[in-house]
């Protein structure tokens, strides 16, 4: 541990579009933000290759490019950002304290939580290769269906997300094929059964997926394997989309911050508020339901301005 902690008044970890918009709100408001990139700068959106979907973008703009904008707008107002990762937190007394790589220690009035949640994958050598290509694997539908419309795609899972974002995809493609590993669904029923009644989506049961198969860079289709039968066949498709599961990043928190059993932080109905106060939550680190960019900078405007407002009264 170092020996002299650095005093701050807003530390902020993590830098997706929750973090830097946080940034941008509090270093305007004067409260000299110090923003922690994380291990994953700008986070999960530089895994993204096109967004459309983020008003003020009638072109779209890549995940990357938008991460380097955001970046760029939270500098303009002095956010301190430094590449680093939070490795411990202490927030058990009056001072909250962090901890970079376990040495540098940090003295903060507020602490703004945005480090985001990580997409599941397969971990399919074939899945990470096209993953990384930008050509035909993503883990959100909401954010890539369009790029698929008319086309035909596959999706693994069977919760809630696999469902709906399996219904998402069947308004715009032509066909969705949904792998699922058991024989029944995770999912609530009525997800469950919206999904059964559509008849563009072909569901297979006891399936499981081996590799993702492609031509010059781009997903041709999906080699799959009947668990029961030992069947393989291989799926047509230009799109394979992976919805089994987020786990947002918040495991250092565990022991101070109120989660739920898979570890979002909860946070005050309408605020961005945590159990602890000085301490505030935006982003996918406390949203298992919208996962969007601009629902985490949403959130994150709300966090600089909670975290304003607490300084104002304790000062
Ligand atoms: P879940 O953990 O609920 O489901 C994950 C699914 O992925 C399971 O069906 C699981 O299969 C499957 N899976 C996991 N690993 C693999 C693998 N390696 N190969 C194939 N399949 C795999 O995650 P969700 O993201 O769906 O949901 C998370 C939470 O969010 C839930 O509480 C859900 O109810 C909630 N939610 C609610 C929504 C709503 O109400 N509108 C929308 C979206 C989410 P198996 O079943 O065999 O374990």
């Amino acid at each position: 541990m170092s020996e002299v902690a650095e005093k701050v008044k807003c530390l902020i970890i993590g830098s997706g579009p929750s973090g830097y918009t946080a940034a941008i709100y509090a270093a305007r408001a004067n409260m000299k933000p110090v923003l922690y990139q994380g291990m994953q700068p700008g986070g999960q959106l530089t895994t993204t290759n096109e967004v459309e979907n983020f008003p003020g973008y009638p072109e779209g703009v890549t995940g990357p490019e938008m991460m380097i904008q955001l970046e760029a707008q939270a500098k303009r107002f002095n956010t301190d950002i430094r590449s680093g990762w939070v490795t411990k937190v202490d927030f058990s007394g009056t001072v909250l304290k962090a901890w970079i790589e376990d040495k540098k220690e940090i003295h903060a009035d507020t602490v703004i939580i945005s480090t985001g949640a990580s997409a599941k994958y397969l971990g399919l050598p074939s899945e990470q290769h096209y993953l990384k290509l930008g050509g035909g694997v993503s883990a959100c539908a909401v954010c890539d269906g369009f790029f698929y419309r008319n086309q035909e795609t596959v999706i693994v899972g069977a919760g809630d997300s696999a469902c709906e974002e399996a219904h998402y995809l069947s308004n715009i493609c032509k066909k969705v094929t949904m792998l699922v590993r058991r024989d029944e669904f995770r999912a609530s029923k009525i997800m469950a059964d919206r999904v059964k009644n559509t008849p563009n989506i072909e569901i297979l049961f006891n399936t499981e997926t081996e590799e993702i198969i492609g031509e010059n860079d781009l997903v041709t289709g999906v080699k799959v394997k009947n668990s029961v039968t030992g069947e393989q066949k291989i799926i047509p498709c230009t799109g394979f989309f992976v919805a089994i599961g987020h786990q947002p990043n918040t495991e250092i928190f565990k022991p101070f911050i109120d989660m739920d059993e898979v570890g979002y932080i909860k946070n005050i109905p309408g605020t961005s508020k945590t159990n602890i106060p000085g301490v505030f939550v935006a982003g996918d680190a406390a949203d298992k339901n919208y996962r969007q960019a601009i629902t985490a900078a949403g959130t994150g405007c709300m966090a600089a301005l909670d975290a304003e407002r607490y300084l104002a009264i304790k000062e």
